[in-house]
């Protein structure tokens, strides 16, 4: 919803390590393009609050006021009773479904030309539900928790989504051979949303079977939306950005019934921090996400072309790319061309 000034309003959380800088370089390319909207800044520096990290009520209020923020990558606090903040956004919010496009950039070479895989990930159960303990000394249990309701909802938002953006395909990646119990409920609550879109295109494939077929050929996957389970939307993710030339580059969308965050799918680059080295792409495309995510999709194409345009000339890209350029110098030259 548009505010008295007419922009939109997003809360931005510029999180840690990296972050600052890629957020900073984001704020300047929207501020050059004129886009329509205003960032309300949150920080989200846990809190303590009866003994347990909490993010600041101040940063909760801001997306649920607004219900969509862009948000740099946050340290994972470790050691007892510290909470991840993602997984505490996650759950704040309902952030069911993870979108991770990957895409090759036209005429930046890697290994690969033809990668353009749409991975949607379930994002709230699965391996990481955090249930473990140990049964006796030196025997551990993890449970991986698959629900009937989480794997309907993130199948019907596949399906959604493969209308949405004209794949007309969706694809269930699972291992119900071996799981047949767990991955058996996903793969039958897919098979079960597929009969609400007839007009959808419905396979399904094991995950080592995707994998091997992905780096074969990736374009196999070009023209579906695959569906997974949370670790194996992890892994698989991680491997399409390999293809394309890294984490620098990909995006990620973690869609909610109360809210929508858009965030890189890298971290906080500790090694690099505070050094104008990272590459803002990554963030830069996950606030293309958001700009389609608000139906202001002909500002996103201008915006991504001008950045797809600057690492295919090359001259002025981030060492990740194999350039020299700083963070500051690349955003220079992605505002240039816009
Ligand atoms: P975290 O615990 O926050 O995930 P990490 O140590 O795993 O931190 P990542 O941020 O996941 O580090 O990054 C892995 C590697 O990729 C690091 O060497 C990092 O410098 C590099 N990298 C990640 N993101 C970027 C980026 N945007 N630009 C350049 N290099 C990056
Ligand atoms: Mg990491």
């Amino acid at each position: 919803q548009k505010n008295d000034n007419g922009n939109y309003e997003v809360t931005l959380i510029p999180g840690d390590g990296i972050g600052p800088e890629i957020s900073r370089s984001v704020e300047r390319i929207f501020a050059a393009a004129k886009a329509p909207i205003e960032w309300e800044t949150a920080d989200v520096t846990p809190v303590l609050r009866d003994g347990k990290t909490v993010i600041p009520d101040e940063a909760l209020h801001s997306i649920l006021r607004t219900k969509i923020a862009l948000k740099g990558p946050l340290a994972t606090p470790i050691g007892k009773g510290h909470v991840s903040l993602n997984l505490t956004l996650r759950r704040t919010f309902n952030l069911y479904a993870n979108v991770r496009p990957c895409k090759s950039v036209p005429g930046f070479a890697t290994r690969y030309s033809n990668v353009d895989t749409v991975l949607i990930r379930e994002n709230t159960e699965g391996e990481y539900s955090g249930i473990e303990h140990e049964v006796v000394g030196g025997v551990m249990q993890s449970i991986k928790l698959i629900t009937r309701p989480a794997s309907e909802r993130v199948a019907r938002f596949a399906f959604a989504h493969a209308i949405a953006t004209g794949r007309n395909h969706v694809t269930a990646v699972h291992k119900a051979n071996i799981m047949k119990l767990s991955d058996g409920l996903f793969l039958q609550a897919c098979q079960e949303v597929a009969r609400e879109f007839p007009r959808v295109q419905f396979d399904e494939v094991l995950l080592d079977r995707a994998c091997l077929q992905i780096v074969q050929d990736p374009s196999q996957y070009a023209n579906t939306v695959m569906v997974m389970p949370n670790l194996y939307g992890d892994i698989l993710s991680d491997m399409c950005a390999g293809l394309i030339g890294g984490l620098g580059l990909t995006p990620s969308g973690n869609i909610g019934r109360d809210a929508s965050i858009f965030e890189s799918v890298h971290g906080t680059g500790p090694d690099i921090a505070g050094q104008d080295k990272a590459n803002p792409t990554a963030l830069l495309l996950s606030s293309c996400m958001m700009l389609r995510h608000m139906n202001l999709g002909p500002l996103a194409d201008r915006i991504e072309g001008a950045a797809l345009a600057t690492i295919a000339d090359g001259a002025a890209i981030t060492g990740d790319l194999g350039g020299k350029a700083s963070t500051t110098q690349f955003t220079d030259a992605i505002i240039s061309r816009l």
